[in-house]
Parts: structure tokens; sequence; C-alpha cells
């Protein structure tokens, strides 16, 4: 069903009040190329929605709002060591990861509790805790918005980098995700290198794929913000990658940073540090600031709109900039 001015507050996790000139939630993919074939003959423009996680609107939308709703969860196959899971593109995210984590198949029970949709899981690469999904799609499917035409990626086709896809670089706009297939494992073995997952695992019974999830969920609501109770994307910026040159130079003046080796001869910096050192950690702008404990993390108080978030975001990449020589690039898609 399509509907028309839509409003789009309960869709981000901002909570920004704008609204959408159509609205329409396909639950099958045929329907999903119905939406776009009229929103193509109503000349309009198209623009795919997930859980609103990852997204910042700074005005309403003068197009269509096209949301998947796919919801199907299968075991596509199973060998003695691997299983294949395919999933819909409207699968709330850690739905699959707590189905997967039940049956004992690992290799995403470290992106757990992460919100948003597994259709847009892809378009990120998202990561958290030494894991990437890089490390366990199998394929993705989806059709050319332009055409309609159908496509399915390898893993190597869909060019994942750090928070980074060809969905979001050359396909960015282009195409709408319907399912995505993992490949994971029968026989999981735990990642427990990040965060505070060892403290949490000592006051465990047992070191299993179930716990490093317990511990995962546990860290990460002591540590974000809710979007339920104070409007964020998580973390508003990319953690800069930067020459070894750079790095090192900043590393002198600020020996404690961390420095995390990229590629050949590139460093990845924390973000949050370098806001931090910036001053702007818990810095409140009107409706809007920098998350006291979390400084990757920006938040929208009542009454903000997503204006004011551009505002603040560009304040500090001028101060980042300023102090480091170093340009912050947001992570949040910005409409
Ligand atoms: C509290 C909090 C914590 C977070 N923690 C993490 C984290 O640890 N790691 C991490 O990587 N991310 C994190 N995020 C960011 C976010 O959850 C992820 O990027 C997530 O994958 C976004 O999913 P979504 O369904 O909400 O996408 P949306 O925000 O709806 O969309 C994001 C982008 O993907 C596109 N898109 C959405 N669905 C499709 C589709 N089916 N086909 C094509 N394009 C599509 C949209 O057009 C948009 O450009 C966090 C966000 C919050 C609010």
């Amino acid at each position: 069903m399509w509907l028309e001015n839509h409003n789009l507050k309960k869709y981000n996790t901002f909570g920004f009040d704008v609204s959408a000139r159509y609205f329409v939630e396909p639950d099958s993919v045929v329907d999903v190329k119905k939406a776009v074939a009229e929103a193509h003959r109503l000349k309009v423009p198209i623009f795919v929605l997930g859980g609103g996680s990852n997204v910042l609107f700074t005005k309403n939308i003068d197009g269509i709002v096209v949301k998947p709703a796919m919801k199907d969860l299968d075991v596509l196959k199973r060998s003695e060591t691997q299983v294949w899971v395919t999933v819909g593109a409207g699968v709330v995210w850690d739905h699959l990861v707590e189905w997967c984590v039940a049956n004992n198949w690992g290799g995403l029970e470290n992106l757990s509790h992460i919100p948003g949709t597994a259709g847009a899981a892809p378009v990120q690469n998202i990561g958290a805790y030494g894991a990437e999904i890089k490390d366990v799609v199998q394929s993705v499917e989806g059709f050319y918005l332009e055409t309609l035409e159908s496509f399915t990626f390898s893993r190597s086709e869909c060019a994942f980098g750090y928070r980074s896809s060809i969905f979001k670089t050359d396909l960015y706009g282009k195409v709408i995700i319907t399912r995505v297939t993992f490949a994971l494992s029968a026989t999981p073995r735990i990642e427990t290198r990040y965060g505070q997952i060892e403290e949490y695992l000592k006051n465990q019974p047992d070191r299993s794929i179930q716990s490093v999830r317990r511990a995962i969920i546990s860290i990460r609501t002591q540590k974000l913000p809710d979007p339920e109770k104070m409007g964020n994307a998580g973390s508003f910026f990319k953690n800069p990658v930067v020459p070894e040159s750079v790095a090192l130079h900043i590393k002198e003046s600020y020996p404690q940073i961390p420095l995390y080796e990229s590629e050949s001869g590139y460093y990845k910096l924390p973000a949050a540090f370098l806001i931090e050192k910036a001053g702007w950690k818990g810095v409140r702008r009107g409706d809007v600031g920098v998350h006291t404990d979390q400084p990757l993390v920006l938040v929208a108080f009542t009454g903000a709109t997503g204006a004011q978030i551009v505002s603040l975001s560009q304040e500090i990449q001028e101060s980042v900039k300023d102090q480091f020589g170093v340009w912050l690039e947001p992570e949040v898609n910005i409409l």
C-alpha cells in the first residue's frame, strides 16, 4: 500500500520529524519491483530505507521511500563444517544474529546488537569487535533501480572495504538489495581480542558464541546511547586512514593515541580520540551535541533537526582538521 506524506520520525534513529511524499513497504521482490516501476511512471526519485539507523534526514523526501520488508530466514545448505543461511533484506539484523547464535552457527556473533536490517548490512560492510560481514557474506542479490535488472554479486564483487562496499560507492543509490546469503561455521571459534569481551567472559561459565553474544550485548548496552531514549546513528564519522608519516607525526604530540595498521604504509586512527582531544566530548550546541562518553556519537535532543547535526559535524571536522591535519569523513548517509 502506498502512503502519501508519510511521517518518517519512527523510521530513523535520530528521530527527525521529516516526511516522505510516498512511502511503501513491499514484502516480496515482485512488489518491490512494482513499486520501483511505479516510481518511474510518476517520475519521482527513489530512496531505499532499511531501519534508518545510518541515515541523517535534513529535509523531507520529495520522492518515494521504498522499505523492503522481505522477512524470510532459511538454511540453504549444510556441510560438515559450514552452514549457508539466506535472508530477505527486511529481516532485522539482530534477529538474524540471534537465530544463528541459538543454532550455534558462528560468524555473526561479534556483530550482535547492531541496529538495522540485513539488506543494509552489506552497504557499509558493518563491523564491530574484530568482525566485519565481509568475512561471511557469500552473495548479495538485488536489482538495478533504473533497469530493474537483477544481479547476484559474489563476496569479491561486493568490493568490501572498511565501512564501504560497491553499494556505498559505485552503486550508491542505484540498486536495491533484496537478499543476502552468508556462509557460517558449523564448528565456530570465538574471537575475543577486542573491547572488554575477555573481561566479561571471566565471569561466565563457558566460552562459546552464546557467551560472546551476551558479552557484546552487555558491553554495547552500557557503552552506546539507546536511540529510543536519545536520537543518534551510532558512530557519526569513520576512523580516518592516514599515511604512516601523518600517524607518526600525531603520535609524537599525543603518545597515548592507539594506531592500527591498515593497508601497507597506512594507519587507522581512532576518530573518537581526535574528537575528544579537540575538546568536543560532551559539548552541546542547542538541541544537538556530542555524547558525554562516546565522542564519535552525535546526539539529537528534543526539537533537534538534521541541519543542526550537519552544522555541528562540520564544526567538528574543521576543528579536527586544524588540530591534527586530518579530515573526518561521515559514516552516516546524509540526505
Ligand atoms: C546505536 C547504534 C550503533 C551502531 N553500531 C554500529 C556498529 O557497531 N557497526 C556498524 O557497522 N554500524 C553501526 N551502526 C550503524 C547502522 O546500524 C548500520 O550501518 C546498519 O547496517 C544500518 O542499517 P539500516 O537498515 O538501519 O540502514 P539505513 O540507515 O536505513 O540505510 C543505510 C544506507 O543503506 C541503504 N540501504 C538500506 N537498505 C538497503 C537495501 N535493501 N538495498 C540497498 N540499499 C539499502 C540506504 O539507502 C542508506 O544509504 C550503529 C547505529 C546505531 C544507531
